[in-house]
């Protein structure tokens, strides 16, 4: 990976309203990780998602993460890949390769990130 930003933990990715997709093998470690049954887990804290093709995580009513504590994520060890290649893996898929505007237009969720304004902030030619 040619950029690992350093998460800043402000939650943000956490409260953006959106999908977090479970991998199959990610509902058995977070099953564990809480004490809970695996079908005790998909029935508290999951849903089907979107395109019904697997589960995603439930929200607030506020939209954010039903993980998310304060600033902090209650499974932060056992996070879904989802979570955890946020947002290095969007930052080198795109970055000096997508024009910032049509990034902004069609990531948001970056440009919330305290992780990736500190790095915006640190370029001193983004691509245009
Ligand atoms: S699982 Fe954790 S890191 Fe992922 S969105 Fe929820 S609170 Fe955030
Ligand atoms: S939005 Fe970025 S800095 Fe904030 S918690 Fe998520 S990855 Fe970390």
């Amino acid at each position: 990976m040619e950029f690992e930003l350093q998460c800043e933990r402000c939650g943000a990715c956490c409260r953006h309203p959106g999908e977090v997709r479970l991998e199959p093998e990610e509902v058995a470690s977070i099953a564990a990780f809480l004490h809970l049954k695996e079908e005790d887990f998909i029935e508290a804290h999951t849903r089907l998602r979107k395109d019904r093709r697997g589960l995603a995580l439930n929200e607030m009513d506020d939209q954010s993460c039903v993980f998310l504590a304060g600033n902090s994520c209650v499974i932060q060890k056992v996070k879904p890949r989802q979570c955890r290649e946020f947002p290095n893996r969007w930052v080198n898929l795109l970055w000096g390769k997508v024009p910032l505007a049509a990034m902004q237009r069609d990531y948001p969720m970056l440009f919330g990130c305290s992780a990736f304004k500190t790095f915006l902030n640190s370029r001193k030619s983004p691509p245009d």
